[in-house]
């Protein structure tokens, strides 16, 4: 007899930033892991170090299309995240928060299994309340540069509800806010990863606008936590929940902070503030605190350095192309 704690698990995008440290927990706990990925922002090296475990599996399938797997949990990651990658083929990029979400929602139903959606802070769009609570509705754009991810990611989680009071399914519903640290692609225009390279090169430090909006920065490992922590409450937490850190910086001392913590003889070069580019973010983590009894413990300084000498490796060899 299978032991129950033992599960077999998708994990749609495992090869990104985000879902490759999942895999990597989740098989530490001592699950089987499906990762499901089209390698579009995702690379290879990002999972290269677990191909010779025998509990993990690869999958290249795009979730736009149907999947039919046999598995006790699911974790919806698939989805580009930086502005630079979901603009860059803005179609695909709601194709894969809907048709994605349709899909993936379509197996846990027939499969009566629980089903993680890896929402975002993006929800909120250019927020009115700050900090944000999940209760807030949001201000989005509908039709802007941005619109293809927030209303993708809006619709999906719209598609959980439906799925969760139509067909019963159990599902967990995490709004993601800025989280950072290893193995972020070096060329995807992140405020963190493009400081970090630039820093690195000594290069001119991009800083979009005066520099003074807003954002909350969360270490990977701390968001990685919270995340198997919301899975395995009880099921009548379906969420949204905030997960994040809800210490707030201003973009231009993330800027300088970064120079100081790599030594750096950058500059710092004031650009155009891209367009629907949120003013302020930070989330309210009042729910996850109370009811997963968490609360982030990486300190911005110590994430930062952690994913400094990630990237003076990382930036030795050439990235992946996308
Ligand atoms: P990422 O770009 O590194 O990872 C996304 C992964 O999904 C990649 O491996 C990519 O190849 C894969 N993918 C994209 N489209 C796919 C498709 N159609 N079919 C199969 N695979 C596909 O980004 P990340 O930072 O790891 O983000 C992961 C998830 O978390 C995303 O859903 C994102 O919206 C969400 N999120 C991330 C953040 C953050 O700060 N990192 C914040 C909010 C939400
Ligand atoms: N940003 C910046 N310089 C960069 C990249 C980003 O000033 O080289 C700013 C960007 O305009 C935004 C913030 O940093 O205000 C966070 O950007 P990111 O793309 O990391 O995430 P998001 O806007 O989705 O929160």
């Amino acid at each position: 007899m299978r032991d129950v704690k033992h599960k077999r698990i998708l994990v749609t995008g495992g090869a990104g930033f985000l879902g490759s440290h999942l895999c990597e927990r989740l098989l530490s706990d001592g699950h089987d892991v499906l990762c499901v990925d089209n390698f579009y922002t995702g690379s290879r090296e990002n999972i290269a170090h677990l191909f010779n475990h025998p509990q993990f599996e690869v999958l290249r399938h795009d979730i736009c299309l149907p999947l039919h797997v046999e598995v006790d949990e699911i974790y919806n990651f698939a989805c580009p995240a930086s502005p630079l990658h979901y603009q860059a083929d803005p179609i695909q990029t709601i194709k894969t928060s809907v048709q994605g979400a349709l899909h993936l929602l379509g197996l846990a139903k027939r499969l009566k299994i629980k089903i993680f959606q890896a929402s975002t802070s993006e929800v909120y769009g250019d927020p009115h309340l700050h900090p944000q609570q999940e209760s807030y509705w949001g201000n989005v754009n509908p039709i802007g540069l941005r619109s293809c991810y927030d209303e993708g990611k809006r619709c999906a989680e719209t598609l959980f509800f439906d799925y969760h009071r139509q067909h019963k399914i159990p599902i967990k519903v995490g709004r993601i806010f800025n989280t950072y640290g290893p193995r972020m692609h070096p060329n995807d225009g992140r405020v963190v990863s493009n400081f970090i390279v630039q820093a690195l090169k000594n290069e001119p430090i991009t800083i979009y606008g005066d520099g003074q909006q807003t954002r909350s920065f969360c270490f990977v490992d701390d968001l990685i936590e919270v995340i198997c922590r919301f899975m395995n409450s009880s099921d009548s937490l379906t969420g949204p929940i905030n997960i994040g850190n809800p210490e707030e910086f201003k973009v231009v001392d993330l800027a300088r902070q970064i120079l100081r913590l790599t030594n750096s003889k950058s500059s710092l070069r004031f650009l155009p503030l891209p367009s629907d580019d949120p003013k302020q973010r930070r989330p309210n983590i009042d729910q996850a605190k109370q009811l997963l009894d968490w609360q982030p413990s990486v300190p911005l300084e110590q994430g930062l350095l952690a994913t400094i000498a990630y990237f003076e490796k990382a930036i030795e060899q050439p990235a992946p192309q996308v």
